[in-house]
């Protein structure tokens, strides 16, 4: 009898808590399987590196850049993608010249270490000349997209557009510059038009990966097709892993996602191939056969589900905090 009783108390107690623990797992299940849903097999890495117990982070650190890695780990070719957009990125991380009847926009600059030769070099590979870098355009201050925009700004006295946030973040770093940092130039707002001749990129402000992320929406032509480009400026969870930084990561994915929707926009791109597949892209558009889609035009409901991913990734991360 008195096993008996013993075996209820228990029972009670179980149950109880698990009537409690319940919601809080079902909720992040349920957004894990919103995330896998919308991921599809379009954004497979994105959601990988989300979704797939990604760290939790205390705190930002402020450290020198180690030494650089080796060329065949980084160095990819230059390519033209668009008749306007040309690739001169490394096979991790993105950099986009966007090209217009006066000159050109750039946009990100990987490291220090390999952004002369995969920018200045590659532009001039395509035929490009780098001298015409009138804006640069930095979705973020992380060393892997800031690298070469004090060489730009140096070397051709191109201005470099940035969030405030992130100019202070430049300024305050003591250890991440040891070449010397770009001066701060101009600090891009919400619905800013960056405007070169015929091309005009506007800025989307999505704080989250850091506080003045930038993101931006611009056309580029495919044999002479206009398609709208959303483009993401900051997706991993790098940021100190706090229910609040969520909250902002959270917002700037459904605001990107608006402004993706009202844009139209039809082909989705980020900073690292991991997230965008331009590598693989840019591979399959050198077998493309005509009237084929372009590997970039992924539709208007796939660039929805990219900031689907992000959102529901960050939600099941903001719910495992609490
Ligand atoms: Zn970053």
């Amino acid at each position: 009898m008195k096993i008996l009783t013993r075996i209820f108390v228990v029972l009670v107690v179980f149950c109880g808590r698990a009537a409690v623990a319940q919601p809080a797992a079902d909720a992040i299940d349920a957004h894990l399987i919103a995330a896998r849903n919308a991921a599809g097999f379009d954004f497979a890495g994105t959601l990988a590196r989300l979704c797939i117990a990604p760290p939790r982070v205390t705190g930002v650190r402020d450290v020198a850049p180690g030494p650089a890695p080796a060329r065949e780990t980084w160095f990819a070719e230059p390519a033209k993608v668009f008749d306007n957009l040309y690739f001169v990125g490394s096979k991790i991380h993105s950099s986009w010249a966007l090209t217009s009847s006066e000159g050109i926009i750039l946009i990100d600059t990987l490291f220090t270490y390999n952004s002369e030769e995969e920018i200045v070099g590659g532009l001039k590979k395509l035929g490009l000349d780098p001298a015409k870098i009138k804006y640069v355009i930095i979705t973020h201050a992380h060393g892997d997209h800031v690298g070469g925009a004090k060489l730009l700004q140096d070397k051709f006295g191109s201005r470099v557009v940035m969030g405030g946030p992130d100019w202070d973040l430049i300024e305050r770093s003591v250890n991440a510059y040891p070449l010397g940092k770009p001066k701060r130039d101009i600090v891009a707002d919400d619905g800013q038009k960056i405007k070169l001749g015929d091309a005009t990129v506007t800025i989307v402000t999505t704080p989250g990966h850091t506080p003045g992320t930038l993101s931006m929406i611009f056309t580029v032509k495919d044999k002479g097709k206009p398609l709208t480009v959303a483009y993401s400026g900051g997706t991993a969870f790098n940021f100190p892993s706090t229910v609040p930084n969520f909250d902002t990561y959270i917002n700037s994915q459904r605001k990107m996602a608006a402004a993706a929707a009202a844009a139209n926009a039809t082909v989705l791109m980020s900073n690292h191939s991991e997230f965008d597949g331009a590598i693989s892209k840019i591979k399959m558009l050198a077998g493309r056969k005509p009237g084929e889609p372009h590997p970039f035009e992924v539709g208007a409901d796939a660039v929805a589900r990219y900031f689907k991913v992000s959102e529901e990734c960050a939600d099941v991360a903001r719910l495992k905090l609490k």
